[in-house]
Formats: structure tokens, C-alpha cells, sequence
């Protein structure tokens, strides 16, 4: 059994979805089941259309929804043509748009979002799209069956960012995906979906369709968990910021983990742990070259001192200072519980004898917890920072990798320096606007130059 994994660019639109149903059905052997983004950008028109609604603008809103019911009714068209299953399908996808219409007009009633509406609205992009692409391969004679992702990730109810119940999704998935990979059908789902107990609606949080395909992996102990995506793979950085980025051709989990975490959006930075627990190679596929070799993530490859770069803007820069820290154990428990009440988590720590700064990739409850951090002492925030991330096994081995990467940033600014425990995650806390360019010398400098 395998898990293939299409995000949005990969079902944009009918031609796209006709690509997905030749990559799967050139693996049928494999069994391999399917799990599917909304059809691209569809995420983002939905929250935006609920954000309207809530803001008063329920014309507006109105308007972005019948966009997007016409571009699925469009493309469900354009794959099924006039067959009775089309018409099925138009009529569930006018249902579920005059649904999200009433619950525009009780969001514009409400004059507030809360993060469980949010979820309800997100959500439906890939429950329509796992439902065309479902339809797509019977339209082309393979036995695929719609698996509403609801009744297989089980979740908590922490919307807009739940979390797996790893126990409950394992027994769903072998329950709901089993039996019918065994009758030789091919299960088809939407990714970042979930249900909290009740079955309410969740999301696994932004770009969670990779998680859902690893825990779904996991659950069913799949041999293989395929990312299908619109790169040739895992690069030595994001082709859109480095057009000449590389292919890496292996690449190991903890590797991959670290690069997904700070800033390569390729994967989400959840789908390692599920594939490392049961030991499953995650690769990294293009679906517009289904030919490619693709990237393969697992527990060992070939010792780098620098495999990859990473970049994140928008970060928030946090330092406190307290003359109290001065031989105060518990201290820095006392200062990470802040972070932990407010569901915050940091991302770069450094601390002296009397500071500690600390970065921040969700402001969202910065005002609460700058409140609270100032019972320590005093607190100064950035808010127009990045980071940038040299990531690689080697690094450590010797101290090039680091004084390279440091020369390499020339006259760029730098706040904060951390190697990781595990040493092979070198950060550099920087200005937000010098990300870009720290990235490219940061790349020439150990992929360009044969270093
Ligand atoms: P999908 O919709 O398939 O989930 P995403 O947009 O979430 O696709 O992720 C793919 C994008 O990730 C690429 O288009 C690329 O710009 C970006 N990316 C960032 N870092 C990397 C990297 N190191 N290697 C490959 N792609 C990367
Ligand atoms: N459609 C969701 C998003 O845009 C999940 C995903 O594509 O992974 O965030
Ligand atoms: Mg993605």
C-alpha cells in the first residue's frame, strides 16, 4: 500500500486532475490511495470570501463564492462531461455552495469569524475536489471510492490548527480504507480535513494535506508516502527564490524536517514525524514530470556538511532582558510557559546570563504574551525580522559550514546565531527584507562555487 499525495497546482483545474489519474493508475499494484488539496488557490478564495461575509461585505463575499462554484462546477464539466455521475456531482456542489451562501449570510449577521466557522468554510475545498477527483478515475473506468475525510482524521478541537488523535485515525483508517483497498478500489480523500469528537469540522492548518497524507501512511502502514507537487522534488532551496536551486536526490528525515520547518513550504512541517515513527520513505514527486526521479527522504543518505537552504520572513523578534535571571533556576520554564500558555511556539532561542531572545513564526497572541513576559523584566520587539537556515548532517564536522555561511552574509546584519542540538540546523536571525538576498549568497556560496 502507498499513499499519493496531489497538492492544489497538481488538481488545479481538469487537465491537471487527468495527469493525477494517470500517475495513480500507473501504480495500481502498489494499491495506492489518494489524497487531495482543494483545487489550487481554492483555499485561499475561501477564507478570504469568510473573512468578507464577517467584515459586512456579504456582496462581495457572494461574488467570490459563485466564482468558485463556477470553477468546480466548470472543471467537474470538463472531466465528466454530461454523464448522470456529473450531474450528481453538480448538484452536491450547488448543495454545499448554497450552504456556504447561509453560512456567509450568518457570518455577516455574526460580524465576527470564530476559528471553528473558519474551518467549516476551509474545508470544503477538498471536500469537493477529493469528490471530482474521485469521479474523474471512474469517468476513466477505475473503481475509486469518495472517503469523506472526516470519518478517517480524527482530531481535537484546537480549530484552525487541530491536532491527530494518532490512536482513533489509525483505527479509522484500517477500517475505512482496508476492505476497500482489498476489493482493488482506489479510496480517494481530501487532505487537511479532520473531525473533532462529534464529527465538527477541522483543519490540520495550512498546507496540512502533506500531514494527512503521512498520518494516513502511518496508519495503514503504507511502504511509501508520495508527495505529488509542482517542483521536481526537495531543491538545495526554493526554486522561486533561487531559480538555478538544485534536485537533491536523497535526503534524510531529520534533514527534511528541519528544511520544512524553517520556510520550505514543500512540506508541511508535521508529515516527517508520522513517517519516521514507522520507518516509511517519504518522496517528493513532480506531477507535471511523472518520469522525474524525484526526492527520497529516509532515515540515512549521504553525509553533507550543507544539503539545503531555508528562508522565512515575517518572523517576530522577541528579547527580553531581566537581571533577575541571574542564578534563578526555573527561570527559563517560568519565561517558555508564557509561550505555551498563549499556544505560541518558538522557533530560535538564545539566552545570556540576564536575556533571552527567541523567535516567533505566529504573532497572532503577541500582545498577550508580550503582557505577560513583561512581569520579567523588560521586553523589546522586532517584528520585521527572517530567518535563514543552513541545514545539513555535516555541518559540525568541522567549523567551515558555520564560519562559511557567516561570511557569506557579507554586510547583512545579523541578531542571533544558533546551531541546533542535533547540529545540523545552522540559523541566522536577520532582517526581513535581507531573507532574499541571504539566501542567494548563502546558495552560491555552497552550491554554486563547487564549496
Ligand atoms: P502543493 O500545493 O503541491 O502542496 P506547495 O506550494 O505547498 O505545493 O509547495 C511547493 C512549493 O514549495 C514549490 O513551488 C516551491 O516554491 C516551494 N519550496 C520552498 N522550498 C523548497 C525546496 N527546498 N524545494 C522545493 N520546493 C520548495
Ligand atoms: N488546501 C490547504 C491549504 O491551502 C491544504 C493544503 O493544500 O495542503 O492550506
Ligand atoms: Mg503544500
Amino acid at each position: 500500500m502507498i499513499v499519493c499525495k496531489f497538492g492544489g497546482t497538481s488538481v488545479a483545474d481538469a487537465e491537471a486532475i487527468a495527469r493525477v489519474v494517470d500517475v495513480v493508475v500507473s501504480k495500481r499494484v502498489s494499491l495506492p490511495v489518494v489524497v487531495v488539496s482543494a483545487l489550487g488557490g481554492a483555499t485561499n478564495q475561501l477564507l478570504a470570501l469568510a473573512r468578507k461575509a464577517a467584515d459586512g461585505e456579504l456582496l462581495a463575499a457572494l461574488q467570490l463564492l459563485e466564482l468558485l462554484r463556477d470553477r468546480h462546477l466548470r472543471e467537474a464539466h470538463a472531466l465528466l462531461g454530461g454523464t448522470a455521475e456529473a450531474e450528481e456531482l453538480a448538484t452536491e456542489i450547488g448543495a454545499s455552495f448554497d450552504e456556504l451562501a447561509h453560512l456567509a449570510e450568518a457570518l455577516r449577521t455574526l460580524g465576527y469569524l470564530t476559528p471553528r466557522s473558519l474551518d467549516t468554510v476551509a474545508a470544503l475545498g477538498e471536500l469537493l475536489s477529493s469528490q471530482i477527483v474521485a469521479a474523474a478515475f471512474r469517468r476513466h473506468g477505475h473503481p475509486a471510492v469518495w472517503v469523506d475525510a472526516r470519518d478517517v482524521m480524527k482530531t481535537n478541537d484546537a480549530f484552525t490548527r487541530a491536532e491527530p488523535d494518532l490512536e482513533a485515525i489509525a483505527l479509522a483508517a484500517r477500517e475505512q480504507l482496508l476492505p476497500l483497498l482489498q476489493q482493488g478500489m482506489i479510496p480517494v480523500m481530501g487532505g487537511f480535513v479532520g473531525s473533532a469528537p462529534g464529527r465538527i469540522t477541522t483543519t490540520l492548518g495550512r498546507g496540512g494535506s502533506d500531514y494527512s497524507a503521512s498520518l494516513v501512511g502511518a496508519a495503514i502502514d503504507a511502504t511509501a508516502i508520495e508527495i505529488w507537487t509542482d517542483v521536481d522534488g526537495m531543491l538545495t532551496a526554493d526554486p522561486r527564490v533561487i531559480p538555478g536551486a538544485r534536485l537533491i536526490e536523497r535526503i534524510s528525515f531529520d534533514e527534511a524536517a528541519e528544511l520544512a520547518a524553517f520556510g520550505a513550504k514543500v512540506l508541511h512541517p508535521a508529515t516527517i514525524a508520522p513517517a519516521v515513527q514507522r520507518g516509511i520513505p517519504v518522496y517528493v514527486f513532480n506531477s507535471r514530470k511523472p518520469e522525474g526521479r524525484g526526492t527520497m527522504i529516509a532515515f540515512d543518505a549521504p553525509r553533507l556538511p550543507v544539503r539545503a537552504i531555508a528562508g522565512k520572513r515575517g518572523t517576530t523578534l522577541v528579547k527580553l532582558r531581566s537581571s533577575r535571571m541571574l542564578l534563578a533556576p526555573g527561570f527559563l520554564r517560568r519565561v517558555f510557559e508564557v509561550f505555551e500558555t498563549h499556544r505560541t511556539s518558538v522557533d530560535v532561542v538564545t539566552t545570556s546570563e540576564v536575556s533571552v531572545s527567541v523567535t516567533l513564526d505566529d504573532a497572532t497572541n503577541l500582545a498577550a504574551i508580550l503582557q505577560d513576559l513583561a512581569a520579567f523584566g523588560d521586553v523589546a520587539v522586532e517584528r520585521r525580522s527572517g530567518i535563514v537556515a543552513i541545514v545539513g548532517a555535516g555541518i559540525a564536522d568541522g567549523s567551515r559550514a558555520m564560519a562559511d555561511a557567516i561570511a557569506a552574509l557579507g554586510p547583512i546584519p545579523v541578531y542571533m546565531a544558533s546551531l541546533s542540538a542535533t547540529g545540523i540546523n545552522f540559523t541566522l536571525v536577520i532582517d526581513d527584507d535581507q531573507v532574499v538576498p541571504a539566501m542567494q549568497r548563502l546558495h552560491a556560496t555552497f552550491f554554486e562555487r563547487g564549496s
